[in-house]
């Protein structure tokens, strides 16, 4: 039977085993509801929420003895969803696959060492833009940034830095969200991140540091857009603290470099400790793998 897979989406999570060996779902509710979106954008069959996160906490249940205990690993979880109407047309799929992958993952910086990256910023690239679907995790976004990133990797940098619009601004890293700790213009200590306009994909990791640095209350929290401009300009007159991606993958990934209009512009994170990105590193750490009860958690 022919089966035209037009909507193909997916979700990234993780289940931790604990310091008593339980294993938890770190914020399962949010991709849930980031998967019911995507697929009714996709026109693909709905589906109940709280069913499928039933169905994957039974599923890590079963497989619990592969959730890794060392330091650092986790057990990867990829749910995805498939249209496989039977029919050439381009239109609504009244079926579909939904599945659920799991996978054993290491520590993303193996030994103490975190590693940093340099990113390839060319705003001739464009991941998502307003009116798109780059707020969505559909499998359409990723294919086409696979080739980009080989262009970074040519150029000598890691990772991809989207830029967005005739002002440059930052968006995201790679499938990364992407912050800024840096002493505004306006002279008060800030940690900025883009806001959730249409082209940023809302990051469970992303909300868990806005979450952590609210409750910390100890310097400003901004969901604003951010240029290269302004960017630039802080790096000149010495503002910059630590610049970093946010992720499930690796949780936060330091940037130390980004290659812009010819120019290698250096970037003092690892200089700077970097003491908010092993601060983040550290309090998440503490919930994921944590024995006690934490609203965060859902134990399998
Ligand atoms: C998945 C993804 C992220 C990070 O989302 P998390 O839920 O924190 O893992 C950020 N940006 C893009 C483009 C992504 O695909």
């Amino acid at each position: 039977m022919a089966a035209a897979a037009l909507g193909q989406l997916f979700e990234g999570m993780k289940a931790f085993k604990g310091s008593d060996k339980r294993v938890r779902l770190f914020r399962p509710w949010l991709n849930m509801d980031r998967m019911l979106r995507s697929a009714l954008r996709l026109c693909l069959p709905s589906f109940d929420k709280v069913e499928l996160l039933e169905c994957i906490r039974s599923l890590v249940e079963v497989d619990k003895d592969w959730v890794p205990e060392g330091k650092d690993t986790s057990l990867y979880i990829r749910p995805v969803l498939i249209g496989n109407e039977p029919s050439l047309g381009v239109s609504c799929s009244s079926q579909a696959l939904l599945f659920v992958i799991l996978c054993p993952v290491g520590a993303y910086f193996p030994g103490d060492a975190m590693d940093s990256v340099s990113l390839l910023a060319d705003p001739t690239f464009i991941r998502a833009w307003t009116g798109g679907v780059g707020d969505y995790k559909l499998g359409g976004n990723y294919g086409p940034t696979v080739l980009v990133q080989q262009e970074a990797k040519k150029r000598g940098c890691e990772q991809v830095l989207w830029l967005y619009g005739p002002d440059h601004q930052l968006t995201e890293v790679g499938t990364m969200n992407i912050f800024i700790y840096w002493t505004h213009e306006d002279g008060v200590l800030e940690l900025v991140t883009p806001p959730l306009d249409g082209v940023i994909l809302p990051g469970v990791v992303r909300q868990s540091l806005l979450d952590l640095a609210r409750t910390w209350g100890e310097f400003r929290v901004a969901e604003r857009k951010i240029t290269m401009k302004d960017l630039s300009r802080a790096l000149e007159e010495g503002r910059v603290r630590e610049v970093f991606g946010s992720g499930t993958a690796c949780q936060v990934c330091p940037v130390h470099q980004i290659l812009y209009q010819g120019k290698h512009l250096h970037i003092p994170t690892m200089e700077n400790g970097p003491e908010l990105i092993l601060r983040f590193l550290k309090e998440l750490k503490a919930i994921q793998y944590g024995a006690g009860a934490h609203d965060w958690m859902l134990p399998v």
